[in-house]
């Protein structure tokens, strides 16, 4: 209020550093302003609600730069969460929001192991679909291979809600892929420094064994074709669902291939928009992530608040969804395998 009477008397209100008013430089004589108390009533308002908005904006900057800090141990930025969390619901543990250089190369890289995964997934989903295409008419192993793409859409996104919602790190067998699941809300940004071997092979691990079994049924044929044609395609897909994940998440259209953003603007591939619907609020659909296509039967049937209400009453477990999202679980000692991705 100082500056601002300090200026009217000299017949000037200057607004150029008030960013929410519109002119650069409003000027009123004094003794224009001396004669019509009104107008100098309407100008006090204005510069004490400019005044009120200008400190309220300075110190929710404030409370940001509080927040951030630079490790300089590891040369990378990390938030922390505030103090004070009346002006966000969530509650975020530590978390990395850049990597060095050295880091991708070592953390997200692929190994040998994760090579001699993938690509021996990828020779016996192939075997299958040989099998398939081989054995019957074609038209068939056709159909059944897009029947296997929407079931390896929709077995991602079951598969996607029940880690999203249940269980932690000490869950057997898939603790440490629920706790990652919770990691990638915190930072999704990790998948996109993800090699193409690295991001897959944590599903080739589990679906090699149990494929390369089917596909030796296939060969002898104990399975119809149709069917192997199905498993191959549906066992192509599922494992890939990490990679076209990945692709909804970057951003920079120039590290995408020109036909991954034909399919993506296609909907055969899961696009930007609508696994973004699934990091924002209310965070309880949007799972799938081959297409996307089986989200609107699954959500709009209320599949999945149905299977919630099941386990709800005979467990009495709420999903994670039911409430504001609170990541505090993952900062205890258990689930500690998010940070490692
Ligand atoms: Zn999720
Ligand atoms: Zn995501």
């Amino acid at each position: 209020m100082h500056s601002y009477r300090t200026q009217m008397q000299a017949g000037r209100v200057r607004a150029a550093s008030f960013s929410t008013c519109r002119s650069a430089h409003l000027r009123i004589p004094s003794a224009v302003v001396r004669r019509n108390p009104t107008l100098e009533r309407r100008l006090g308002s204005m510069m004490s609600r400019i005044h009120a908005s200008s400190t309220s904006t300075s110190t929710s900057v404030n409370k940001r730069t509080a927040a951030t800090k630079v490790n300089a141990v590891a040369g990378t930025e990390t938030v922390e969460a505030p103090t004070s969390t009346t002006s966000s619901p969530s509650k975020i543990p530590q978390r990395q929001l850049t990597f060095s250089e050295e880091e991708v190369e070592t953390r997200f890289a692929s190994t040998t192991m994760d090579r001699v995964l993938t690509y021996s997934t990828h020779a016996v989903a192939a075997g299958m679909l040989v099998c398939g295409f081989s054995g019957g008419g074609a038209a068939i192993a056709a159909i059944a291979a897009v029947l296997g793409y929407l079931a390896a859409d929709a077995a991602s996104g079951i598969f996607h809600w029940a880690t999203d919602n249940y269980g932690d790190g000490r869950t057997p067998v898939f603790g440490d892929v629920i706790v990652k699941f919770q990691g990638h809300h915190l930072q999704p940004w990790t998948i996109t420094y993800r090699d193409w071997e690295n991001n897959v092979a944590p599903i080739c691990k589990g679906a090699l064994a149990p494929a390369a079994a089917l596909l030796a049924l296939a060969a002898v044929g104990v399975l119809p074709p149709a069917l192997s044609a199905f498993l191959g395609s549906f066992l192509g897909f599922v494992v890939n669902s990490q990679e076209f994940h990945k692709w909804s998440h970057t951003t920079n259209d120039n590290n995408l291939p020109p036909v991954v953003r034909l399919l993506q603007s296609c909907g055969i591939l899961v696009s930007r928009k609508e696994h973004g619907a699934h990091h924002k609020p209310p965070f309880e659909g949007h799972y799938c992530i081959v297409s996307g296509l089986m989200n609107a039967p699954l959500d709009g049937s209320g599949f999945f608040k149905k299977l919630e209400t099941a386990i709800h009453e005979r467990t009495g477990v709420k999903p994670r969804c039911w409430n504001e999202p609170d990541y505090t679980f993952l900062e205890e000692p258990h689930n500690q395998a998010w940070r490692i991705q």
